[in-house]
């Protein structure tokens, strides 16, 4: 570690990519990063390694404006922290806040850290906060235009159901739906039940048409709902008794022993008549 270089004032030296370092207290966490799950445990074993090793990757740090943000190392600044440990070898580059905000994105997504909720929040901070263009951001990210629109829309869910959905992994190409519903006692219902219930996106699709009073369009994607908001198939009607097909569908409008009725009708009713006189024999 020759090329390591301590720092004795408060000053943090900015340097390409050498390795500083730097008073944990001049760093700030941009509250837009995107957060891992917190596990004490692996957390305890950081702290753990540092105590034996110390901190042997450094963190990366961005410089805008003379102030040192950060991209990535928030686990080992509080495991520091913790440990009474004041200064943390760190690598600076220099950047702008949008920058300090992709890049963390693009290191949590690297380490397999990144969840779509995130991803959404960061998306909508860069156009409504940092003013970026939607494309030009969404390129940044390095997101699909269909997934920035998407992303756009759940960040504009209130804080709350946000949060529901985000702890519990609700699949978000369901929780865009909840958009469509104006009161958030409403969406909240939903977004608790899709826990509850486990909904899958097309699930949480159907159930919001279904509080919008279309339950044509609820069943169309294949499902309807109790009064609990437990979820049911819509199963085909057969097309001779109209009832339900739950199982034993011929074919999809057809119960196989509808099927086999009408094929005992036709046999003796429709059947032409020569057809009939030439069977009679084999028939006996
Ligand atoms: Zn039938």
């Amino acid at each position: 570690m020759e090329e390591k270089e301590e720092i004795a004032s408060n000053e943090p030296v900015v340097g390409n990519t050498n390795i500083v370092y730097v008073p944990i207290d001049k760093i700030n966490v941009p509250a837009e990063r995107v957060t891992s799950q917190f596990d004490a445990e692996v957390q305890k074993e950081l702290m753990e390694s540092i105590k034996q090793k110390g901190v042997l990757t450094p963190i990366i740090l961005i410089e805008v404006n003379g102030e040192l943000w950060l991209v990535d190392g928030y686990n080992r600044i509080r495991a520091c922290e913790e440990l009474g440990i004041k200064e943390i070898p760190a690598i600076i580059k220099k950047g702008t806040y949008q920058d300090v905000v992709i890049e963390n994105l693009i290191t949590a997504r690297q380490k397999g850290k990144s969840n779509p909720y995130d991803e959404a929040k960061t998306l909508a901070f860069l156009v409504n906060k940092l003013g970026m263009s939607l494309e030009e951001a969404r390129k940044q990210m390095g997101i699909s235009q269909t997934t920035a629109i998407r992303y756009m829309k759940v960040a504009t869910l209130p804080d709350e159901i946000f949060n529901i959905c985000r702890a519990n992994n609700v699949p978000i190409t369901g929780a865009v739906f909840l958009t469509l519903l104006n009161d958030p006692e409403k969406q909240r219902e939903i977004a608790n039940d899709a826990v509850h219930f486990g909904y899958t996106s097309e699930q949480i699709k159907a159930r919001v048409y279904w509080e919008l009073g279309n339950k044509e369009k609820s069943q169309e994607v294949g499902y309807q709902f109790t009064a609990t908001g437990e979820v049911q198939p819509v199963y085909p009607k057969c097309h001779f008794c109209h009832k339900d097909i739950v199982k034993d569908a011929v074919y999809i409008w057809l119960h196989q022993e509808c099927k086999a009725l009408i094929e005992e009708f036709a046999k003796y009713y429709w059947a032409p008549r020569e057809e009939t006189k030439h069977e009679e024999g084999e028939m006996q």
